[in-house]
Order: C-alpha cells, then sequence, then structure tokens
C-alpha cells in the first residue's frame, strides 16, 4: 500500500524549512521548502554507487523500498472520543536478513522521511555486519500530548494492526525517537498475545530495546551514545586529541544525546551547551550529565533545569566547542548552522543531521564529520545482540555486551576511514560504498528471482 502521503506539519528548522509547530523562542525561524529526506539518502546512495560501479540492477533495486505500509487505526481517548492515528512501516531490503529498524512517535513523521530512515537502516546493517535489511516505521503523533494509558493503547493498537508484518524472523522493530523501552514492553506483549499460547514464548525477539527484566538486553539503554563514543576515542586517537578537558555541545537529549553526554564525561569532555525541543540551555563550567540526564527524565525535557542559562539557538550553534554532537533530528545542520558552527568535529548522533548543503559547507571549513550510519549504529549493533540472547535464551554481562560493541565499532571505524582515504571520498560516501559492496556481492552470488 502506497498511498500518497498528505502535505505534513514538520517541525525541522533548519536554514530552508517551514514548521508549523510551536518551538522553544529563539528556535523556531520561517521555512519556504519542504525537506525532501528520501531524496537527500537517494543521492547519497547514487555517489556511493558510482564511488564502486555497483552495478546498476543493484542501484535499481535499492532505490526504493520492498514494502510501504500505512494504516490508519482508531483509539479510544481518555475522554470517550475516538481519534484516529497514522502509522507507518517501511521495509526497505531484507536482503542480508529480517527488516530492522525504529519506530519513531512524532508528529513531523512523514512517508518519505520513514523511508529515508530505512534505507539508511539498510546500509547501516550491512556496514555493521549485522544479518539484518533496514526497516523503519513510526506514528504521526505527539506523545507528550497524551496520558499514558492513551500511549500504551494507541502503541497496542498499531502493534495489532502491523499483525504479520513483524516478527522476529521478518521485521523488528526498536525504539527511536518518542519511543523507548516501555513502549517495546508494549509491542512484544500485544504481539506474543496475537501468536497464541504456545508460541509466546519463542517472539521475544520480535521487538529489541526491551527492558532488562522483559527480555531486554544489558547495555542497550546506553548502546547507540556508547557506540558513538567508541568512534570519538578512534577519532581522537587519529588526530592525536586529548578528549581530557575538551568542550562539547550536544543538541536532543534524549536517549542518544544523554547517554553520550554521561559516558564521555567519564573521559574528561564536558557538556557545555545543550539544546532540546523546549530550547537550549549553557553551562561554561559544564553540565553536570548524570543529573541533566535525571532531570529530563523526570521532566520530560531541559526545560527549567537549575544548572544553566536559556541561550537561543543561534547562540547555541555559534558556541566553540572541540565536539557538536547532533542527536535530535534531521535536517539540523543547514547552510546557516554550518557556518554558524565552531568545532572540531561533528558526531551524527541522530540520523541525517546535517542536510547535504550543510554538510558541504561543513566538510569545506576542514571540520570532520563522523557520519550517522557509522556513529550511531551502536543500537542496532546491541538490538542484534539482544536479538541473539532472545534466540539461545542466554544473557549476556554488559561488559560483554560492551566488549563486542567496542570492537564492532573500532572495526567499521576504521575500515571507513581507509576507504575515505583510498578512495578519496568523504566518510559518509565511504560508509555507504562499504555497505553497498557487501549487498551487491550477494545479490550477484543469489541473482534475482525467478
Ligand atoms: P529521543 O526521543 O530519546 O530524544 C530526542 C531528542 O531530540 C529529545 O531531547 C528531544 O527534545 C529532541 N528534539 C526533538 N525535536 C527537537 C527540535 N526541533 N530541536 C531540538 N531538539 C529536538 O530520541 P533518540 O532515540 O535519542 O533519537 C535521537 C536521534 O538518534 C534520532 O535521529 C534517531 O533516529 C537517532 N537514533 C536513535 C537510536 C536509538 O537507539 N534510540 C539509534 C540510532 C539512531
Amino acid at each position: 500500500m502506497t498511498p500518497a502521503d498528505p502535505p505534513s506539519e514538520t517541525l525541522r528548522t533548519s536554514s530552508a524549512q517551514t514548521s508549523t509547530i510551536p518551538l522553544a523562542p529563539g528556535s523556531s525561524r520561517s521555512i519556504l521548502k519542504e525537506y525532501d529526506f528520501f531524496k537527500v539518502v537517494q543521492d547519497y546512495l547514487d555517489r556511493a554507487a558510482k564511488t564502486i560501479d555497483l552495478q546498476e540492477f543493484v542501484r535499481t533495486i535499492l532505490s526504493q523500498p520492498k514494502n510501504e505500509l500505512i494504516i490508519n487505526f482508531p483509539v479510544k481517548m481518555d475522554n470517550g472520543e475516538v481519534r484516529l492515528f497514522k502509522g507507518y512501516r517501511v521495509q526497505h531490503n531484507n536482503l542480508l536478513g529480517p527488516f530492522k529498524g525504529g519506530m519513531r512517535f512524532h508528529p513531523s513523521v512523514t512517508l518519505d522521511d520513514v523511508k529515508a530512515l530505512a534505507a539508511m537502516m539498510t546500509w547501516k546493517c550491512a556496514l555493521m555486519r549485522i544479518p539484518y535489511g533496514g526497516g523503519k516505521g513510526g506514528i504521526k503523533f505527539d506523545p507528550h500530548s497524551v496520558s499514558k494509558g492513551e500511549l500504551q493503547r494507541i502503541t497496542r493498537r498499531f502493534t495489532h494492526a502491523l499483525g504479520e508484518n513483524i516478527g522476529p524472523e521478518y521485521d523488528i522493530p526498536a525504539p527511536d525517537v518518542g519511543t523507548n523501552s516501555q513502549t517495546m514492553a508494549w509491542m512484544m506483549d500485544t504481539y506474543s498475545n496475537m501468536v497464541g499460547a504456545a508460541n509466546k514464548q519463542t517472539v521475544k525477539g520480535v521487538v529489541t530495546g526491551k527492558p532488562v527484566a522483559s527480555g531486554g538486553t544489558l547495555g542497550r539503554a546506553k548502546a547507540t551514545g556508547q557506540g558513538a563514543v567508541f568512534c570519538i576515542v578512534e577519532w581522537a586517537k587519529e588526530k592525536a586529541f586529548d578528549l581530557e578537558g575538551s568542550t562539547m555541545s550536544v543538541q536532543g537529549f534524549g536517549n542518544v544525546g544523554s547517554h553520550l553526554a554521561v559516558i564521555l564525561s567519564r573521559l574528561g569532555v564536558s557538556t557545555v551547551a545543550v539544546g532540546d525541543h523546549s530550547g537550549y540551555l549553557f553551562n561554561p563550567e559544564g553540565f553536570n550529565a548524570h543529573k541533566l540526564q535525571d532531570w529530563v527524565e523526570e521532566h520530560g525535557s531541559i526545560a527549567g533545569y537549575p544548572g544553566g542559562k536559556p541561550i537561543t539557538r543561534e547562540e547555541f550553534f555559534k558556541q566553540k566547542v572541540d565536539i557538536f554532537a547532533p542527536c535530535a533530528l534531521e535536517n539540523q545542520i543547514g547552510e546557516s548552522e554550518a557556518k554558524w558552527i565552531d568545532c572540531k568535529m561533528v558526531v551524527e548522533g541522530a540520523n541525517g543531521p546535517c542536510n547535504p548543503a550543510g554538510e558541504k559547507i561543513v566538510l569545506e571549513r576542514g571540520i570532520d564529520i563522523i557520519p550517522d550510519v557509522l556513529a550511531n549504529s551502536g543500537g542496532v549493533t546491541v538490538s542484534y545482540y539482544e536479538w541473539v540472547q532472545n534466540k539461545r535464551s542466554e544473557s549476556w554481562t554488559e561488559e560483554e555486551v560492551d566488549h563486542k560493541l567496542e570492537k564492532a565499532m573500532t572495526r567499521a571505524y576504521r575500515e571507513v576511514a581507509d576507504f575515505a582515504r583510498q578512495n578519496k571520498v568523504d566518510r559518509r560516501i565511504a560508509a555507504y560504498a562499504i555497505a553497498l559492496a557487501r549487498i551487491e556481492a550477494v545479490y550477484k552470488e543469489r541473482e534475482i528471482f525467478p
């Protein structure tokens, strides 16, 4: 099913965007045109394909997702009204293994974005040598605007509507923006109630990122931030840069951004500026990342945190730091932001935070970028470890998980860095190219059915 996506309200806030959703003071700008995230990812695919002379039939197959599902489903709200929600699941490719990717609950979710994010999951899993394909999904609504009971009913009803379109050997969702381990527990419980009593125990792996007591793995909650830290450590070694005493700005203080800040603080990196959907804060002494994480957990955003001075979005981007970590949404660093940022390196905790125009300026200014498909792949890597533990009825220690993740991230980082140097391309194109070459090798062996 691929009906045209209705025009949607967008919250993206880079130079060329428009927004109908109120943002924090100082954070909204007027926008002129819609950002075509899927086209951006297709263009990267084309550039990487040229770099490795990818067979045309492989490029053609990968240029569109395999399946695009849109489901409008009703949910009874607390006040008795019935509200219709729009849910998406895009299954980009499953050549290397089951479709795999997060579920996003956000008012700006569109089919196009989900297609872009699903394709990126295909590259990410291939880059990390994980036996998964790529998928992504979401529901277009603001999870902060509903009660916990409503949130549970929305999640369960969507999972039920997805039915056999997901499954532990077919398509495996995980948390993304606006979802967390609780969401995954509801999804897993709903799915396990749909498969019959005899199969209940065998389908825990239908989602990853579950709470540990419900079949999740130790180390998953922090995995994306942790994976990005392993990349940053490699980058620092490569550049002979001393992380101890360095500074960082973090946009987005949710799962990815907060864990990144907490883990880096142990390596002596001080987070001096933070921002989220509620606004931006500055603290020249460095935030206590643990305390700020607890605050966000309790209050839902950084708003009102006593340890920082409110600043505008522009001031946030202009802050001089060593590391800039966009960990919120796509299309945050456009042309203006790319000229404003004053740092040595951008680590893309979020998916697609730099738009192509912004990326060009950042690279021309000599600022390194650790690209999303590499930088944030720790999440799906540890999701894979969770799925393996579910299959084997095992539970690994956090040390085992971290150790495996470190090896996987370090290897991928070096492969990307080497490819980029040898082929004189930027690291994003290098990461795409490595992934595409792996997928191409399998298509060449298996060929096209019939
Ligand atoms: P989250 O919901 O936990 O946090 C999102 C953060 O972004 C919040 O702090 C929110 O306030 C902020 N935000 C939202 N809109 C914003 C705006 N307009 N301006 C500034 N900040 C805004 O989500 P997350 O899981 O941390 O995901 C963040 C990014 O990382 C996304 O791009 C996601 O696709 C990517 N990612 C997440 C994972 C994972 O394991 N969770 C894995 C890989 C990639």
